[in-house]
């Protein structure tokens, strides 16, 4: 059977598809076949993009969101994560990954002027307490 490989926490991996077993195994680029731990024969299929899919998702600073998985792939579906993302579009979904979380660091530090406080970006210590 076929093996999709997909991207968590920076690791290639595959997950077995047969109905009754639930293995998963990293692979390593260029690998054409493994044996799943139930012994089955597995092809694995790779994105033809997969070095520069690989590339774009190790410029995020934090493994955790080092993910991607390929068109319609069955765990992205049923988790509803994003599937079918081009190099560019985990580098743009990065870029409004942080606006996002610098939006919410203004937004605290306003929340805490409004309080009369301040907080020291350096030593992380509150002022004015
Ligand atoms: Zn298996």
């Amino acid at each position: 059977m076929i093996a999709q490989v997909y991207i968590n926490w920076g690791r290639f991996v595959i997950d077995c598809p047969h109905s009754d077993c639930h293995d998963a195994r990293e692979v390593t680029p260029g690998q054409q076949a493994e044996v799943c731990a139930a012994g089955h024969l597995l092809v694995v299929q790779w994105p033809p993009d997969a070095a520069q899919i690989h590339a774009a998702l190790a410029e995020r600073p934090q493994e955790r969101t080092r993910n991607w998985f390929p068109q319609d792939h069955p765990v992205a579906l049923q988790g509803g994560q994003p599937h079918g993302q081009s190099p560019d579009d985990l580098r743009d979904e990065a870029r409004q990954r942080e606006e996002a979380a610098l939006d919410r660091a203004e937004q605290a530090r306003a929340l805490l002027a409004g309080l009369g406080l301040e907080l020291d970006p350096v030593t992380g210590v509150v002022k004015g307490l």
